[in-house]
């Protein structure tokens, strides 16, 4: 009977140091008794932040300052090769592979430098570069521990579109590519390690799937590879009521469905990259959220059908840096098709929209998206509506000012209004004054767009009124906690 299929990604956190990784070898090494186990790896933790300074001081001209970033680079890599690598040679062979790779970041800086000018396929190309320096360093480590394994770049094996900074996948080719190289690997009971976060488009130019991509590419490769379950390891015991950053006195939630967590990513936890969860729902595969620093940890389950919970809100997440966009004016009246064109027009720019709503009498549309998206979101409204002011003379504008979310999960929450009523009746105690509340279509959400002083307050005064944090997760088994494919049951 072939073994089950786990593919398990790991952090930058998880694979921060030498003894970090060292822990990772450890999971992996106990899960490959059990399974077949395909590995996705992020960079080591500030690496892609390093690398997309680098490239940014290119821009500017500042090369000295850019040398001091991949000699940094440099040393932080050779101390893990120092630690885990035993052979000289094996050393040797590593720190040459991640000078070339080092090198062309270099060279493309200095490209940048050059020019003056930092495309979004080069910023792609250099803050890829960090997965690029750490699965090889894995997949060392691992074969010094005794677990066969390969370091496969995902350029390899995960073709996207060319929208840099954001790639979407082409599911199809991506499979084929990954039956023909993961799997062959698979079968030979060795480990591929695959760099998360980068694809590559047909013509192999490298593309990054977003920010915080990691946790996307390992439910890709799930998918592509029909796995039977994907385990993302990170730095706290599943998927919290909240963050735990912002809230004290968080609990593990040990089963959850697929929506709610999708909510919860999609409107800022940050544990999962807001497209995790959309390769594996229709398939039924189910995720794990597990703690590497607690492996014992049973942490969250991600499924279609999780056991039965009371009802009413689950979590709460948090955006604190959104932008509240108003599309106004004294004309906006006279526009036909106002919120259809807004949100087009959004969705051209591939802007995730948070929040949309129209208010009838004066056709003003208002949108909430993540900050980091708001100067192209605003720039392309404007863009679209200036025609309206050049054609019928009607005159708009189009302003965003600094808000923050927070976003109240659970399941038939227009059912609970008690809870409703509770949340708005804390928040007036807190004396924070709304700019909008916003229930979700699906009735899995509701949303408060509130200013960004009062987010903390906020977000423990409901965290604590609505009594989320209750008694935290209980130990996973420790036979079941090295491999969750053999411990439990997939559904
Ligand atoms: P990784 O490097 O493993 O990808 P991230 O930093 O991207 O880890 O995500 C993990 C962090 O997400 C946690 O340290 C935590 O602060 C944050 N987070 C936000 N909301 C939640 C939540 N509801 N549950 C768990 N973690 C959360
Ligand atoms: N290293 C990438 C980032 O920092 C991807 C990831 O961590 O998931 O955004
Ligand atoms: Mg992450």
């Amino acid at each position: 009977m072939t073994k089950p299929l786990q593919v398990m990604k790991f952090g930058g956190t998880s694979v921060g140091d030498a003894v970090c990784i060292g822990k990772v070898v450890e999971i992996i090494r106990t899960a490959a008794r059990a399974a077949r186990v395909a590995v996705v790896v992020s960079a080591m933790s500030g690496v892609t932040n390093r690398l997309i300074e680098a490239a940014q001081l290119a821009k500017a001209g500042n090369e000295s300052a850019v040398a001091e970033i991949f000699e940094g680079l440099r040393k932080q890599h050779d101390e893990v090769i120092r630690v885990l690598i035993g052979s000289v040679s094996e050393q040797q062979r590593l720190r040459s592979a991640l000078q070339t790779i080092l090198a062309e970041g270099e060279r493309q800086c200095h490209g940048t430098a050059l020019l003056r000018e930092l495309t979004a396929r080069t910023l792609d190309a250099v803050s890829g570069l960090g997965e690029r320096l750490c699965a090889p360093l894995l997949a060392a480590a691992l074969a010094e521990a005794g677990v066969a394994s390969e370091a496969i770049d995902a350029t390899e094996l995960i073709v996207t579109d060319s929208y840099h900074g954001g790639a979407e996948p082409w599911i199809d080719l991506t499979r084929s590519r990954c039956q023909t190289r993961a799997l062959t690997l698979l079968q030979e009971d060795i480990v591929p390690v695959v760099t998360g976060f980068i694809g590559a488009t047909e013509d192999g130019v490298v593309t990054t799937l977003g920010r915080g991509g990691s946790d996307y590419s390992a439910t890709i490769l799930g998918a592509a590879l029909n796995a039977d379950e994907v385990v993302i390891w990170s730095d706290v015991s599943g998927l919290l009521t909240a963050d735990p950053r912002l809230v004290a006195k968080t609990s593990t939630i040990p089963e959850i469905s697929y929506r709610e967590a999708a909510e919860l990513a999609y409107f800022g936890a940050k544990v999962l990259h807001p497209k995790t969860l959309r390769p594996v729902m229709d398939r039924g595969i189910p995720v794990w959220i597990r703690n590497t620093f607690a492996p014992d940890d049973a942490g969250t389950k991600i499924t279609s059908r999780p056991a039965p919970s009371p009802g009413g809100v689950k979590a709460m997440a948090a955006m604190r840096d959104a932008a509240l966009i108003t599309v106004a004016g004294p004309g906006t009246e006279g526009v036909p098709d106002a919120l259809a064109r807004t949100v087009v027009t959004a969705a051209a720019v591939r802007a995730d929209v948070l929040l949309i709503a129209q208010s009838s009498a004066q056709q003003e549309v208002c949108l909430v998206v993540p900050s980091a998206l708001a100067e192209r979101t605003v720039e392309a409204l404007r863009h679209e509506f200036s025609r309206d002011l050049m054609h019928e003379r009607v005159e708009h504008t189009v302003m965003a000012s600094a808000v923050s979310v927070i976003t109240l999960v659970g399941q038939n929450l227009r059912a609970a209004s008690q809870t409703m009523a509770r949340a708005l009746a804390a928040l007036g105690q807190e004396n924070v004054s709304l700019f909008a509340t916003v229930q979700g279509a699906s009735d899995s959400s509701i949303s408060f767009v509130l200013p960004r002083a009062d987010m903390k307050a906020a977000l423990a005064r409901l965290h604590r009124e609505l009594a989320l944090g209750g008694v935290s997760s209980p130990q996973r088994p420790v036979a079941a906690a090295a491999s969750p494919a053999a411990g439990q049951p997939s559904s």
